[in-house]
């Protein structure tokens, strides 16, 4: 999917133009008062034209807003853009994006049921499946994010193959295809999840892959300018309504109106921003993998990242996050040398989250991976020395200038 006869530069701009005029309109349907943008209509509840009415929307018989954790009609237009842009039937917009990954689960599996999931991802997806779920009877095998360790760790039982890719820090890539073939002939046919929040929309269509359902965390490159926590899960209509009526009608992980409004509005600059935040984060990383200081630079766009082909394979574009290891000092400190990286930065900003218009840096041992016992982050290939990235849209030589000089302080 990467055309590798492309400059980079172009094959962005070509992924920018196939998506960016679904980015503006998509989704937007005509307002009766003519406004461009859809209202944010913050009512929790909603007038019934009669007790006839509210009888009938009660029995499902016909459309209509009730109250607000059931349908909102701010919420109902973003859910419409959010699925034309990942190009899925439905979309189901949710409070973060661990309301859409644990409601997802607990949609699909029961007591009994059992999940494989990569090591390397996301702290607190990997903690509800390792120490939440198993109180309720739900089981995971964590694997190394090959076809065959998923094929090797399925049983009789298990219900859920959950990937992340690119996974949270590593940037390691998993097949998506190759996961969904392998679903396809395993006795319970389990269903393929996808947490694509480290590629977006823009750079991975985990859906046209196969996989049943896509899950995103929306306070990331979706809603892009660090304003919102928000999360989406998307797929067919039937897959995503049984979602809804775990996550938001019953668990109570509603989106509010003016979230949807704001992740609205940053889904419209989406494409520009994507395109651009991505070609720094290449830019950084080709930088970095020839610094004195780095001893080794994941990001999927380098010939020497484990996940280069598959990306190629698979993804629109290498992404905006790229992590990086600092070159020990003789004697040296790992943790020691990226805190004086970190606190040494002007541009780039030393903060979890990612997806940002700000460029945010992170110690993700000491910060957003804590939680993972030391001996599952070695596992992972989370090192004690390693650095997350996530390039935002300031200047890409502004951005190279900060990390050099913070790498030498
Ligand atoms: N998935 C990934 C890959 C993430 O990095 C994160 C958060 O960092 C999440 C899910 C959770 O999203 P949220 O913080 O919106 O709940």
């Amino acid at each position: 999917m990467i055309d590798t006869k492309l400059t980079y530069a172009e094959q962005l701009r070509r992924r920018a133009d196939a998506i960016a005029t679904i980015c503006v309109h998509g989704g937007d349907s005509p307002d009766a008062d003519g406004a461009l943008d859809p209202p944010i209509v913050l009512s929790s509840a909603f007038a019934f034209a009669s007790a006839e009415h509210a009888a009938r929307a009660f029995r499902g018989e016909e459309e209509a807003y009730i109250y607000g954790r059931w349908g909102n009609p701010t919420v109902d237009a973003l859910e419409a853009k959010l699925a034309a842009v990942e190009a899925a039937e439905a979309a189901c917009a949710t409070a973060s994006g661990m309301a859409a990954i644990a409601g997802v689960v607990l949609a699909s599996c029961e007591a009994g049921d059992h999940v494989v999931a990569p090591r390397s991802m996301y702290a607190e997806s990997a903690r509800l499946l390792r120490e939440r779920l198993p109180k309720l009877g739900i089981t995971t095998t964590f694997v190394d994010g090959t076809v065959a360790a998923y094929a090797a760790a399925a049983t009789e039982q298990t219900r859920l193959l959950y990937v992340e890719t690119p996974s949270n820090p590593t940037l390691g890539v998993v097949d998506i295809a190759g996961i969904v073939e392998l679903a396809r002939s395993l006795p319970r046919r389990p269903r393929v999840v996808v947490d694509g929040t480290f590629a977006t929309p823009f750079a991975q269509s985990p859906l046209a892959l196969g996989s049943d359902l896509v899950v995103h965390s929306m306070t990331k490159g979706i809603g892009g300018h660090g304003d919102v926590i928000g999360g989406a899960v998307m797929g067919s209509r039937a897959l995503v309504d049984a979602a809804r009526e775990v996550i938001v009608k019953g668990f109570g992980g509603v989106l509010s109106p003016m979230s949807a409004w704001l992740v609205a509005r940053g889904l419209r600059t989406f494409a520009l921003r994507q395109e651009r935040a991505c070609a720094t984060a290449a830019a950084l990383a080709a930088h970095l993998a020839a610094h004195p200081r780095v001893a080794v630079v994941h990001h999927p766009s380098l010939p020497s990242h484990p996940g280069h082909a598959l990306a190629n394979a698979q993804m629109h574009a290498y992404g905006a996050l790229l992590s990086f290891e600092l070159r020990a000092k003789p004697g040296g400190d790992a943790v020691d040398a990226g805190r004086k990286v970190l606190e040494a930065l002007r541009v780039a900003t030393h903060a979890v989250s990612l997806g940002d218009v700000r460029t945010l840096v992170v110690h993700p041992a000491s910060t957003t991976h804590s939680t993972m016992p030391a001996e599952t982050r070695r596992l992972a290939g989370i090192t004690d020395g390693l650095l997350r990235v996530s390039c935002g849209l300031e200047s890409t030589a502004d951005l190279i200038l900060d990390l050099d000089r913070a790498l030498f302080a």
